[in-house]
């Protein structure tokens, strides 16, 4: 039987390495792509290389893009499912904010999730199938503190949008999934004080885990969503809904 390939970026901690971990449950060699070689290389082990392949990228870099996508074609010659998760913060209010970190986050959340989407789109629209899930967030409605952050996850929303219409007549559907709070690396690295609000506001009060964006991704593949595209699934414990208080 044929392997059902799927790539995953930023897979060796939080949001990436459970949605490898459940991709893997659902029956995919899952490719796992990120600039952290330990990590990769862990979650793999972890996972078993009967299952799972480690390649170490910078997304955000052309070049690396697209000596990945040649080596994936050399050893597997087809992509079933991309999942676009590598993102990074780099928070601040506007005015104390260097130019270098609007650059950096732009650079690998949304030129990142571009290129990856390029490469793929080249190979799926060839295959006449495929599906790619982007992960934006809800903080691209609007964050204090991430004017970076949210103007790159807002970004990517468009792209999906774009690319969902450029796809749809290749059998490729490409849907956005916005998470919120979610308990993973990325969120340790925020003060307990303010963590805290920030749990207070979720109309859940609690943050989600990082298999709940894996169970919603698990979902876009599956043959249950062959009419979804375009369209962005919150898992974010209600806090896109609006004012909670
Ligand atoms: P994380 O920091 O725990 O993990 C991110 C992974 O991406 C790391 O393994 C890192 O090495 C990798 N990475 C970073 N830059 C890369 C690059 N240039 N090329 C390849 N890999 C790279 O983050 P997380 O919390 O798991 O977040 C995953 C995604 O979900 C991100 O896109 C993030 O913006 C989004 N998200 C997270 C939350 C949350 O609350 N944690 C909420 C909304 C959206």
């Amino acid at each position: 039987m044929e392997l059902k390939i799927a790539i995953v970026t930023g897979a060796g901690k939080g949001i990436g390495n459970a949605i490898s971990k459940r991709l893997v449950e659902d029956g995919f060699f899952v490719l796992l792509v990120d600039i952290d070689k330990s990590n990769g290389i862990n979650a793999v082990d972890e996972i078993g290389s009967d299952k799972a392949a480690f390649y170490l990228t910078d997304i955000s870099d052309e070049k690396q893009v697209n000596a990945l996508f040649r080596s994936i074609e050399e050893t597997y010659k087809r992509i079933d499912v991309l999942v676009n998760n590598a993102g990074i913060i780099r928070d601040n209010m506007i005015w104390n904010m260097d130019t270098v970190d609007f650059d950096l986050v732009i650079n690998v959340n949304l030129k990142g999730t571009w290129l990856m989407c390029r490469e793929a789109a080249r190979k799926m629209k060839q295959q006449n199938s495929g599906r790619i899930i982007n992960i934006s967030s809800r903080a691209w409605m609007g964050n204090m503190g991430q004017t970076n952050y949210s103007a790159s996850k807002a970004g990517i929303i468009g792209l999906t949008r774009a690319l969902a219409l450029e796809l749809g007549k290749y059998n490729v559907s490409v849907n956005a999934v916005a998470p919120g709070l979610i308990d993973t690396p990325l969120t340790e690295k925020i003060k307990k004080e303010a963590l805290n609000k920030l749990i207070e506001a979720q109309p859940t009060k609690a943050m989600g885990k990082p298999e709940d964006v894996a169970n919603t991704v698990s979902f876009l593949v599956s043959e249950k969503t062959n009419f979804i595209t375009g369209q962005t699934i919150y898992v974010d414990g209600g806090k896109s809904i609006g004012a909670g208080v």
